[in-house]
């Protein structure tokens, strides 16, 4: 038989080769760099060592055969094109190798700089670049590299040397240190590496390269790629590239220099010349600060050509990256280069203004637009936020509840909030807060509380109104007698002031700068263009007419969730719901009631005429009804039996929702009776019928949902002829797979997946958070928090079946209102399931709109949606 000849795999590539295979084959740099010189865009010029050759040196732990020649051809087109050897005694060429996976791994992995330079050749770059000190250093680093890198030597070793040099010379810098200096250094170097190694620094500049080559893949293998592989999901076997470039200087006299520079202000997003320029200067001297680099306009006059070139190369990077840019520059003797260029960083506001003039120069359609917004970072421009330029530490970490910043005076109880936030910035700071807690938090700036989740009372009260929020901080501790709180080893008193991050979850002791909200036409045209783009509807959870009205204004299509409780609580009403509570017969409730029922009624009549058109879906009474009375301990007399007869060990399980109205159904028939009557009272002040939809909550049974129509219809009936929605929220598993049985007497879902996670998972929402979950979340455990971010392989699987079992009986309405509903993930999941639409407090509302948008477009296919979907 004659075997076939097998090509010799090929592991190098120029950058101006094709090589294909991607970022997967040459690493995200090697990529870039391949991709900007086929550009024509001026890159230094060098080649990729491919990621198969890692793979096969891992396997083999020794370089892949016929790696060396291949090497050795790319280094001989290299000296061609420059017009430089390697390894030359005059002005030789030297080179970085450099790591770099498919996926980043910012400084996971090793870099060598100068490879090339050995004791005569640091004496040509030194005529070169008339830089006696400058050449020095530049060896004196390559061995430290080298030897850290490729021959493991302890860092420690080079840095001491140097420290005691300085110490010796009594130097505040690196750079104070004179040419002589550093000829003593890189004797002290070459030492240190001799002891390390048991041979002297190698001269060979072919050497140097072949040892650093293997050096690089090896440290794909180094215990910190590892544990940051780990920590990010990348797996072990895809290997790094290497890359080999020319090494370029820009401090060879006065035609050399450089700079970085963006397309677009990173922090405005305008047009213009954004940059920093340092002619005869190395990057490193604008690092150390040693000289203050120019506006980028200066180059204009300093290197005319260059900076023309630059400009072009600005424009066309950006047109074909159809992307701001951030670029790293260095002009060596007049000729420019490109050391890097990648999507900018950029703030929300600067993100929003170069999509929208991106899609009005054509660049970018106004998809791509929408799908280039970070829902989180839009978050950040309806809220205060800590000034990005503030220096501050961090006293304690607790769940990012909701979102903003605020500082403000410590308080440790609801009144004295109330009381001292008339005339000063006050933080609530509270173990955990309860609905009597309320008129604190309105008076509050922001709400810390020790315990407590994402679903929690004061982080779901917070993100109604919009205020930050930091819940579950359990490193804080409280001492209410003292009024005192301790964090770590500090000790704060009412009155101090404090700080909290509610994006971050942030706890800082004293004032820090904020940044005010930024909602501008940028803001709204981005909206305006995502809701053309989106089929989900989205609707707000709100329980007052100027809840609503906001949520208006941020673009709900209506109300998702109106917490009838929370209507209860108000100063006028808590006595009189206390007094129904507390009386023995169902005649003494009635009493109660009938005088509840007028203050309610408004109620809806505020929250119909504010949400005039739309709809607006009430939920009645839900909490169970001991959250109504004061503690036990606190308690007066005469309430104190009813209070020990209603108390439950997990009342969160116990007489609450549907059940409550089942047992008691005097109190869902007054608030039904108030809202048919708020609708017919609308209708006849302004001539438009309110759209109302009545949801029964708590229900696992279809014969709860049945008997609760049942009462629904009746009082209805005997009242004006209103229309109206009959539904129920799902929140408990048995819901979800008995959802065709409980669809017969349903004329809309909303999915309450705040319950719903708790009740699948068997997570309490109230304490899982800040205990054991948070464990959990460290250890990696589960990956992300189930009361944030909906599970939707869990909880989702259940709202899955839910959907299709409700929808094969009738076409149900389908929403979802828990707290997932505002969170981009979530969105995303359902849109996918086909849910009408999703209910958020106000202030998620836009997040919402657009994270809509962007599943929609993912559904489309279209491969740049990044965030969200
Ligand atoms: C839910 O359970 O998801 C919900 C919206 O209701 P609540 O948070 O009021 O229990
Ligand atoms: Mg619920």
């Amino acid at each position: 038989m004659i075997a076939t000849p097998v090509a010799a795999p090929r592991y190098v590539y120029d950058f101006d080769d094709p090589a294909g295979g991607g970022r997967e084959r040459l690493g995200g740099k090697g990529a870039g760099l391949a991709e900007m010189t086929q550009l024509g865009v001026p890159v230094p010029a060098g080649f990729t060592i491919t990621t198969e050759a890692c793979r096969e040196a891992m396997a083999l732990q020794d370089l892949p055969e016929g790696l060396d020649t291949e090497i050795d051809e790319h280094i001989a087109a290299l000296e061609e094109r420059t017009g430089k050897r390697f390894g030359d005694q005059a002005d030789t060429l030297l080179v970085s190798v450099r790591s770099g996976a498919a996926v980043s791994m910012p400084g996971m992995m090793d870099t060598i700089l100068n490879l090339g330079l050995n004791d005569a050749a640091v004496a040509g770059l030194a005529t070169a670049t008339g830089n006696q000190r400058f050449a020095r250093d530049s060896y004196r680093r390559l061995i430290q590299m080298y030897g850290e890198v490729v021959d493991g030597i302890d860092a420690h070793r080079f840095e001491q040397a140097l420290t005691d040099l300085k110490a010796k010379r009594g130097a505040a810098q690196d750079t104070d240190l004179t040419a002589d200096d550093l000829a003593e250094l890189l004797e002290t170097f070459k030492r240190i590496y001799r002891d390390g190694t048991g041979t002297d620094f190698p001269q060979d500049a072919r050497d140097q390269l072949r040892r650093a080559v293997r050096a690089v893949f090896d440290s794909w293998k180094n215990p910190r790629a590892e544990v940051y592989r780990r920590a990010h999901g990348i797996p072990d076997d895809l290997g790094t590239a290497v890359n080999v470039v020319q090494m370029v200087f820009g401090n060879k006299g006065d035609t050399s220099g450089t700079g970085v520079c963006f397309t677009r202000d990173p922090s405005t997003g305008e047009q213009g010349l954004y940059g920093e320029f340092l002619v005869n200067a190395q990057g490193e001297d604008v690092v150390a600060g040693i000289r203050t680099p120019e506006p980028l306009q200066a180059m204009q006059q300093r290197l005319p050509e260059a900076f023309q070139q630059l400009l072009d190369t600005m424009r066309r990077l950006e047109e074909h990256y159809r992307d701001m840019q951030d670029i790293e520059f260095t002009v060596e003797e007049g000729a420019l280069y490109l050391l890097q260029t990648r999507a900018a960083k950029r703030t929300a506001a600067a993100g929003l203004k170069a999509a929208v003039e991106m899609t009005d120069e054509g660049l970018i359609s106004r998809d791509e637009a929408v799908a280039r917004i970070d829902p989180a970072q839009l978050d950040q421009l309806l809220h205060p936020m800590l000034d990005p330029n503030a220096s501050y530490t961090v006293a304690a970490t607790g769940l990012n509840a909701s979102p903003g910043a605020a500082s403000g005076k410590i308080v440790f109880d609801a009144d004295t909030a109330a009381e001292r936030g008339e005339r000063e910035p006050v933080i609530l700071v509270r173990w955990e807060t309860t609905p009597d807690d309320i008129h604190g938090m309105i008076a509050a700036k922001g709400i810390l509380t020790v315990h407590g989740g994402m679903t929690s009372h004061a982080a779901v009260v917070a993100r109604g109104m919009g205020k930050p929020c930091v819940a579950g901080c359990e490193a804080l501790s409280l001492d209410l007698n003292a009024r005192t709180a301790r964090v770590g080893d500090t000790t704060l008193n009412e009155g101090d002031v404090l700080t909290i991050d509610g994006g971050t979850g942030r706890v800082i002791v004293g004032e820090v700068e904020l940044v005010p909200p930024q909602i501008n036409e940028d803001f709204q045209t981005v909206l305006e263009w995502a809701d053309d783009i989106r089929r989900l509807k989205v609707r707000a959870n709100a329980d007052t007419p100027d809840d609503a009205k906001r949520a208006r204004e941020f673009g709900a299509q209506g109300i998702g969730l109106c917490r009838t409780e929370h209507m209860f609580f108000g100063e006028d009403r808590l006595p009189v719901v206390q007094e129904m509570i507390m009386a023995h017969d169902e005649a003494g409730r009635r009493a109660a009631l009938d005088r509840l029922l007028p203050m309610q009624q408004s109620d809806f009549e505020g929250i119909f005429e504010a949400m005039a058109g739309l709809p607006v879906t009430i939920r009645l009474l839900d909490p169970p009804l001991h959250e109504f009375l004061p503690p036990l301990e606190q308690a007066p007399e005469k309430m104190r039996e009813r209070i020990k007869q209603l108390q439950e060990a997990n009342p969160m399980l116990g007489t609450r929702g549907c059940r409550l109205g089942l047992q008691y159904p005097e109190i869902y028939e007054m608030q039904v009776r108030a809202i048919v009557r708020a609708a017919a009272a609308v209708r006849e002040r302004t001539g438009e019928a309110p759209l109302v939809e009545i949801m029964h909550p708590l229900v696992g049974f279809a014969e709860e949902l049945r008997r609760l129509r049942e009462l629904t219809v009746a009082v209805a009936s005997e009242e004006n002829d209103v229309e109206y929605l009959c539904g129920t929220m799902i929140e408990l598993p048995r819901a979800c797979v008995r959802a065709d049985e409980i669809a017969e007497h349903a004329d809309f879902f909303s999915f309450g997946t705040n319950d719903l996670t708790q009740t699948a998972l068997g997570f309490s929402r109230d304490d899982a958070e800040g205990k054991f979950l948070t464990h959990y979340l460290e250890d990696g455990v589960l990956e992300r928090n189930p009361f944030e971010t909906l599970d939707q392989s869990g909880v989702g699987d259940l709202m899955r079946i839910a959907v299709e079992r409700g929808r094969a009986v009738k076409d149900l309405k389908l929403g979802i209102c828990g707290e997932h509903g505002g969170e981009p993930k979530s969105v995303a999941f359902c849109h996918k399931l086909g849910l009408d639409y999703v209910s958020c407090s106000p202030f998620r509302v836009p997040l919402a709109r657009l994270a809509a948008a962007q599943a929609a477009l993912a559904e489309k296919g279209a491969a740049y949606v990044a965030a969200g979907g």
